[in-house]
Protein backbone atom coordinates (compact mmCIF):
# COMPACT_ATOMS: atom_id res chain seq x y z
CA UNK A 1 0.00 0.00 0.00
CA UNK A 2 1.59 3.39 -1.03
CA UNK A 3 2.52 5.68 2.11
CA UNK A 4 1.33 9.22 2.72
CA UNK A 5 2.15 12.13 0.52
CA UNK A 6 3.89 14.84 1.93
CA UNK A 7 4.15 18.14 0.07
CA UNK A 8 7.12 20.01 0.80
CA UNK A 9 6.05 23.94 0.86
CA UNK A 10 9.16 25.43 2.00
CA UNK A 11 11.69 27.41 0.58
CA UNK A 12 12.52 26.50 -3.12
CA UNK A 13 16.16 26.16 -2.59
CA UNK A 14 16.30 23.77 0.45
CA UNK A 15 14.19 21.41 -1.32
CA UNK A 16 17.00 19.12 -1.89
CA UNK A 17 18.32 19.40 1.52
CA UNK A 18 14.51 18.80 3.19
CA UNK A 19 14.07 16.00 0.60
CA UNK A 20 17.34 14.05 1.69
CA UNK A 21 16.89 14.94 5.68
CA UNK A 22 13.38 14.15 5.37
CA UNK A 23 13.35 11.14 3.74
CA UNK A 24 15.74 9.62 6.00
CA UNK A 25 14.36 10.42 9.37
CA UNK A 26 11.17 9.00 7.79
CA UNK A 27 12.46 5.32 6.95
CA UNK A 28 14.39 5.72 9.96
CA UNK A 29 11.04 5.76 11.75
CA UNK A 30 9.59 2.83 8.94
CA UNK A 31 7.21 5.45 7.71
CA UNK A 32 7.38 4.96 3.54
CA UNK A 33 6.21 8.38 2.32
CA UNK A 34 6.04 9.93 -0.99
CA UNK A 35 7.76 13.34 -0.89
CA UNK A 36 6.87 15.94 -3.66
CA UNK A 37 7.68 19.83 -3.95
CA UNK A 38 4.99 20.25 -6.25
CA UNK A 39 1.30 18.06 -7.07
CA UNK A 40 -1.62 18.24 -10.06
CA UNK A 41 -3.91 16.27 -7.22
CA UNK A 42 -4.09 18.69 -3.82
CA UNK A 43 -6.60 15.93 -2.70
CA UNK A 44 -4.15 13.28 -2.43
CA UNK A 45 -2.06 15.35 -0.59
CA UNK A 46 -1.73 13.94 3.42
CA UNK A 47 0.72 16.16 5.06
CA UNK A 48 2.34 19.74 4.33
CA UNK A 49 5.73 20.87 4.95
CA UNK A 50 5.12 24.30 5.45
CA UNK A 51 6.69 27.79 5.24
CA UNK A 52 5.49 31.23 4.41
CA UNK A 53 8.25 32.14 1.85
CA UNK A 54 6.23 29.13 0.08
CA UNK A 55 3.27 31.85 -0.79
CA UNK A 56 0.82 28.58 -0.30
CA UNK A 57 -2.45 30.46 1.38
CA UNK A 58 -5.30 28.94 -0.02
CA UNK A 59 -5.71 25.17 1.93
CA UNK A 60 -8.89 24.55 0.37
CA UNK A 61 -7.97 22.03 -2.34
CA UNK A 62 -6.32 20.20 -0.08
CA UNK A 63 -9.31 18.07 0.67
CA UNK A 64 -7.42 15.17 2.31
CA UNK A 65 -4.97 16.73 4.69
CA UNK A 66 -4.31 15.58 8.00
CA UNK A 67 -2.37 17.91 9.54
CA UNK A 68 0.20 21.20 8.09
CA UNK A 69 3.50 21.21 9.68
CA UNK A 70 5.46 23.86 10.13
CA UNK A 71 9.10 24.84 9.41
CA UNK A 72 8.57 28.06 11.21
CA UNK A 73 8.59 28.00 15.59
CA UNK A 74 6.89 31.44 15.01
CA UNK A 75 2.63 30.47 13.34
CA UNK A 76 1.02 33.77 13.34
CA UNK A 77 1.39 34.25 9.17
CA UNK A 78 -0.89 31.16 8.98
CA UNK A 79 -2.25 30.17 12.32
CA UNK A 80 -5.59 32.33 11.68
CA UNK A 81 -6.12 31.30 7.90
CA UNK A 82 -9.50 30.39 7.52
CA UNK A 83 -8.78 27.91 4.80
CA UNK A 84 -6.85 26.07 7.38
CA UNK A 85 -9.04 23.35 9.16
CA UNK A 86 -6.71 20.71 10.02
CA UNK A 87 -3.93 20.49 12.97
CA UNK A 88 -1.15 22.91 12.75
CA UNK A 89 1.85 22.15 14.27
CA UNK A 90 4.77 24.57 15.09
CA UNK A 91 8.81 23.55 14.68
CA UNK A 92 10.26 22.85 17.81
CA UNK A 93 13.98 21.74 16.53
CA UNK A 94 16.91 21.30 19.04
CA UNK A 95 19.41 23.19 16.05
CA UNK A 96 17.15 25.86 16.29
CA UNK A 97 17.17 26.03 20.00
CA UNK A 98 20.80 25.84 19.97
CA UNK A 99 21.16 28.63 17.31
CA UNK A 100 18.75 30.74 19.82
CA UNK A 101 20.87 30.02 22.53
CA UNK A 102 24.27 31.08 21.02
CA UNK A 103 22.67 34.64 19.40
CA UNK A 104 21.39 35.62 22.94
CA UNK A 105 24.48 34.43 24.70
CA UNK A 106 26.69 36.40 22.50
CA UNK A 107 24.51 39.73 22.19
CA UNK A 108 24.02 39.40 25.98
CA UNK A 109 27.75 39.34 26.64
CA UNK A 110 28.34 42.15 23.61
CA UNK A 111 26.28 44.43 26.31
CA UNK A 112 27.64 42.87 29.50
CA UNK A 113 31.21 43.55 28.51
CA UNK A 114 30.99 46.44 27.02
CA UNK A 115 32.85 45.16 24.20
CA UNK A 116 31.46 48.42 21.81
CA UNK A 117 34.00 50.40 23.49
CA UNK A 118 37.08 48.74 22.21
CA UNK A 119 35.77 47.42 19.30
CA UNK A 120 34.49 50.51 17.80
CA UNK A 121 37.26 52.65 18.93
CA UNK A 122 40.52 51.93 18.44
CA UNK A 123 42.55 54.95 18.16
CA UNK A 124 44.35 57.06 21.24
CA UNK A 125 44.53 58.06 23.92
CA UNK A 126 44.04 55.23 26.53
CA UNK A 127 41.07 56.01 28.72
CA UNK A 128 40.16 54.36 31.82
CA UNK A 129 37.17 52.69 32.74
CA UNK A 130 35.42 50.82 35.34
CA UNK A 131 35.79 47.02 34.32
CA UNK A 132 32.28 45.05 34.11
CA UNK A 133 31.01 43.68 36.63
CA UNK A 134 30.98 39.76 36.88
CA UNK A 135 27.58 37.94 34.88
CA UNK A 136 26.65 37.21 38.76
CA UNK A 137 25.82 41.01 39.67
CA UNK A 138 24.26 41.37 36.13
CA UNK A 139 20.24 40.56 36.00
CA UNK A 140 19.17 39.16 32.95
CA UNK A 141 15.00 39.23 32.36
CA UNK A 142 13.51 37.15 29.31
CA UNK A 143 9.70 37.51 28.11
CA UNK A 144 8.42 34.06 27.33
CA UNK A 145 9.68 30.64 28.59
CA UNK A 146 9.03 28.38 26.01
CA UNK A 147 11.24 26.43 23.32
CA UNK A 148 13.85 28.68 22.71
CA UNK A 149 13.51 31.13 25.64
CA UNK A 150 13.83 28.65 28.17
CA UNK A 151 16.91 27.29 25.99
CA UNK A 152 18.62 31.15 26.18
CA UNK A 153 17.90 31.04 29.88
CA UNK A 154 19.62 27.45 30.48
CA UNK A 155 22.41 28.71 28.67
CA UNK A 156 22.96 32.84 30.31
CA UNK A 157 22.15 30.43 33.92
CA UNK A 158 25.10 28.24 32.68
CA UNK A 159 27.47 31.34 32.14
CA UNK A 160 26.26 32.68 36.28
CA UNK A 161 23.67 35.59 35.13
CA UNK A 162 20.63 35.98 37.27
CA UNK A 163 18.06 35.12 35.29
CA UNK A 164 14.41 36.10 35.69
CA UNK A 165 11.36 34.63 33.43
CA UNK A 166 7.97 35.70 32.22
CA UNK A 167 5.46 33.13 30.58
CA UNK A 168 1.33 32.84 30.68
CA UNK A 169 1.31 30.12 32.34
CA UNK A 170 3.67 29.65 36.06
CA UNK A 171 6.52 27.80 35.04
CA UNK A 172 9.61 26.05 37.29
CA UNK A 173 12.60 25.55 35.95
CA UNK A 174 16.20 24.80 37.62
CA UNK A 175 17.64 27.77 38.12
CA UNK A 176 15.48 30.64 36.77
CA UNK A 177 12.85 33.21 39.14
CA UNK A 178 9.84 32.37 36.87
CA UNK A 179 6.97 34.43 36.95
CA UNK A 180 3.82 35.43 34.97
CA UNK A 181 0.45 37.63 35.07
CA UNK A 182 0.62 41.41 35.31
CA UNK A 183 2.71 41.96 38.18
CA UNK A 184 5.14 39.09 37.38
CA UNK A 185 5.97 41.45 34.56
CA UNK A 186 6.51 44.47 36.52
CA UNK A 187 9.00 42.08 38.51
CA UNK A 188 11.00 40.94 35.51
CA UNK A 189 10.80 44.06 34.27
CA UNK A 190 12.12 45.67 36.91
CA UNK A 191 15.43 44.09 37.66
CA UNK A 192 16.79 43.40 33.50
CA UNK A 193 19.51 45.43 32.75
CA UNK A 194 19.57 43.13 29.66
CA UNK A 195 15.67 42.23 28.16
CA UNK A 196 15.26 38.93 25.58
CA UNK A 197 11.50 38.71 23.96
CA UNK A 198 11.47 35.12 23.29
CA UNK A 199 7.51 35.72 22.99
CA UNK A 200 5.29 34.58 19.87
CA UNK A 201 3.29 37.55 18.18
CA UNK A 202 -0.41 37.52 19.42
CA UNK A 203 -3.23 39.58 20.34
CA UNK A 204 -2.01 39.97 23.78
CA UNK A 205 1.90 40.31 23.55
CA UNK A 206 1.58 43.02 20.35
CA UNK A 207 3.70 46.25 21.68
CA UNK A 208 4.02 44.27 24.84
CA UNK A 209 7.18 46.78 25.30
CA UNK A 210 5.67 50.10 25.13
CA UNK A 211 6.45 53.40 26.48
CA UNK A 212 4.74 51.98 30.00
CA UNK A 213 6.87 48.70 30.06
CA UNK A 214 10.14 50.14 28.71
CA UNK A 215 10.11 52.93 31.72
CA UNK A 216 9.72 49.70 34.08
CA UNK A 217 13.50 48.92 33.40
CA UNK A 218 16.07 50.21 34.92
CA UNK A 219 17.46 52.86 33.23
CA UNK A 220 20.32 52.18 30.70
CA UNK A 221 18.76 48.99 30.07
CA UNK A 222 19.63 46.98 26.84
CA UNK A 223 17.08 45.15 24.50
CA UNK A 224 17.59 42.73 22.47
CA UNK A 225 14.84 40.87 20.25
CA UNK A 226 15.13 38.25 18.48
CA UNK A 227 11.03 37.03 18.88
CA UNK A 228 9.29 39.32 16.48
CA UNK A 229 9.04 42.91 15.45
CA UNK A 230 5.94 43.76 16.71
CA UNK A 231 6.43 42.82 20.66
CA UNK A 232 7.32 45.99 19.98
CA UNK A 233 6.15 49.67 19.75
CA UNK A 234 8.97 51.39 17.31
CA UNK A 235 8.44 54.89 18.69
CA UNK A 236 8.30 54.23 22.54
CA UNK A 237 11.35 52.56 21.82
CA UNK A 238 13.44 55.28 19.33
CA UNK A 239 12.10 57.89 22.72
CA UNK A 240 13.58 55.82 25.33
CA UNK A 241 16.81 55.05 23.64
CA UNK A 242 16.91 58.78 22.68
CA UNK A 243 16.27 59.95 26.52
CA UNK A 244 19.02 57.12 27.68
CA UNK A 245 16.24 55.17 29.66
CA UNK A 246 17.55 52.35 27.26
CA UNK A 247 21.03 52.51 26.19
CA UNK A 248 21.04 50.12 23.47
CA UNK A 249 18.77 47.79 21.29
CA UNK A 250 19.50 45.06 19.87
CA UNK A 251 16.94 43.63 16.85
CA UNK A 252 16.86 40.91 14.66
CA UNK A 253 13.22 40.79 13.83
CA UNK A 254 11.20 44.07 12.42
CA UNK A 255 7.36 44.91 11.51
CA UNK A 256 8.35 45.42 7.99
CA UNK A 257 11.29 42.68 6.55
CA UNK A 258 13.66 43.56 5.47
CA UNK A 259 13.76 46.83 7.44
CA UNK A 260 13.42 49.05 5.00
CA UNK A 261 15.95 51.46 3.61
CA UNK A 262 15.29 54.60 5.62
CA UNK A 263 13.71 52.95 8.55
CA UNK A 264 15.67 54.96 11.39
CA UNK A 265 17.13 52.17 12.92
CA UNK A 266 19.48 51.75 10.14
CA UNK A 267 21.09 55.25 11.22
CA UNK A 268 20.25 54.86 14.98
CA UNK A 269 24.11 54.93 16.83
CA UNK A 270 22.33 52.61 19.44
CA UNK A 271 20.33 50.22 17.43
CA UNK A 272 21.71 46.95 15.94
CA UNK A 273 19.95 45.60 13.07
CA UNK A 274 20.33 41.78 12.21
CA UNK A 275 18.55 40.07 9.52
CA UNK A 276 16.64 37.57 10.99
CA UNK A 277 19.22 35.44 11.88
CA UNK A 278 19.04 34.73 15.20
CA UNK A 279 18.43 31.30 14.35
CA UNK A 280 17.66 29.19 11.19
CA UNK A 281 15.36 26.22 11.32
CA UNK A 282 18.18 23.23 10.68
CA UNK A 283 17.13 20.60 8.07
CA UNK A 284 18.55 18.12 9.62
CA UNK A 285 16.60 18.19 13.04
CA UNK A 286 13.92 19.60 12.08
CA UNK A 287 13.41 16.64 9.78
CA UNK A 288 13.20 14.31 12.98
CA UNK A 289 10.83 16.66 14.15
CA UNK A 290 8.19 16.52 11.05
CA UNK A 291 8.71 12.80 10.65
CA UNK A 292 7.80 12.12 14.23
CA UNK A 293 4.61 14.59 13.37
CA UNK A 294 3.70 12.07 10.02
CA UNK A 295 4.56 9.03 12.16
CA UNK A 296 2.10 9.87 14.68
CA UNK A 297 -0.26 10.57 12.40
CA UNK A 298 -0.05 7.54 10.48
CA UNK A 299 -0.18 5.80 13.67
CA UNK A 300 -3.43 7.50 15.28
CA UNK A 301 -0.69 9.24 18.34
CA UNK A 302 -1.13 12.87 19.24
CA UNK A 303 0.55 15.40 16.79
CA UNK A 304 3.51 17.12 18.89
CA UNK A 305 3.68 21.01 19.24
CA UNK A 306 0.61 21.72 18.10
CA UNK A 307 -1.05 25.19 17.59
CA UNK A 308 -3.79 26.42 20.09
CA UNK A 309 -5.70 28.62 17.24
CA UNK A 310 -7.36 30.60 20.15
CA UNK A 311 -4.25 30.96 21.72
CA UNK A 312 -2.44 32.48 18.81
CA UNK A 313 0.74 30.15 19.24
P1 LIG B 1 6.88 28.64 22.47
O1 LIG B 1 7.61 27.38 22.82
O2 LIG B 1 5.47 28.56 22.02
O3 LIG B 1 7.01 29.60 23.73
C1 LIG B 1 6.33 30.80 23.83
C2 LIG B 1 6.51 31.34 25.23
O4 LIG B 1 5.85 32.61 25.31
C3 LIG B 1 5.84 30.44 26.28
O5 LIG B 1 6.62 30.42 27.44
C4 LIG B 1 4.51 31.14 26.53
O6 LIG B 1 3.96 30.92 27.80
C5 LIG B 1 4.93 32.59 26.40
N1 LIG B 1 3.76 33.43 26.12
C6 LIG B 1 2.91 33.37 25.08
N2 LIG B 1 1.94 34.30 25.21
C7 LIG B 1 2.18 34.94 26.37
C8 LIG B 1 1.53 35.97 27.07
N3 LIG B 1 0.40 36.53 26.59
N4 LIG B 1 2.04 36.39 28.23
C9 LIG B 1 3.16 35.80 28.75
N5 LIG B 1 3.84 34.81 28.14
C10 LIG B 1 3.34 34.39 26.96
O7 LIG B 1 7.67 29.42 21.31
P2 LIG B 1 9.23 29.33 20.95
O8 LIG B 1 9.50 28.15 20.12
O9 LIG B 1 10.01 29.51 22.21
O10 LIG B 1 9.37 30.62 20.03
C11 LIG B 1 9.11 31.92 20.52
C12 LIG B 1 9.08 32.90 19.37
O11 LIG B 1 10.39 33.14 18.87
C13 LIG B 1 8.33 32.40 18.14
O12 LIG B 1 6.93 32.53 18.29
C14 LIG B 1 8.87 33.31 17.06
O13 LIG B 1 8.06 34.46 16.98
C15 LIG B 1 10.26 33.69 17.56
N6 LIG B 1 11.31 33.14 16.69
C16 LIG B 1 12.19 33.99 16.09
C17 LIG B 1 13.19 33.48 15.28
C18 LIG B 1 14.20 34.38 14.61
O14 LIG B 1 14.81 33.99 13.62
N7 LIG B 1 14.45 35.55 15.13
C19 LIG B 1 13.29 32.09 15.06
C20 LIG B 1 12.38 31.27 15.68
C21 LIG B 1 11.39 31.79 16.49
P3 LIG B 1 3.48 29.44 28.25
O15 LIG B 1 4.77 28.66 28.40
O16 LIG B 1 2.80 29.66 29.52
O17 LIG B 1 2.61 28.91 27.15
Amino acid sequence: MAGPLVLYAGDAAEWPVYRAALNDALEARGVRARLVNRTEAPEKVDYIVYAPSSGLSDFTPFTGLKAVLSLWAGVEKIQNNPTLQVPLARMVDPGMSAGMAEYVLGHVMRHHLGMDADILNRTGPWRNRPAPPLAKDRPVGILGLGALGSAAAERLVAQGFPISGWARTQKDLPGIACHSGADGLQDVLSRAQILVLLLPLTGETENILNAETLAMLPRGAVVINPGRGPLIDDEALLDALDSGQLSHATLDVFRTEPLPDDHPFWAHPRVTVTPHIAPETRPQTAAETIAENIRRGEAGEPFLHLVDRQRGY
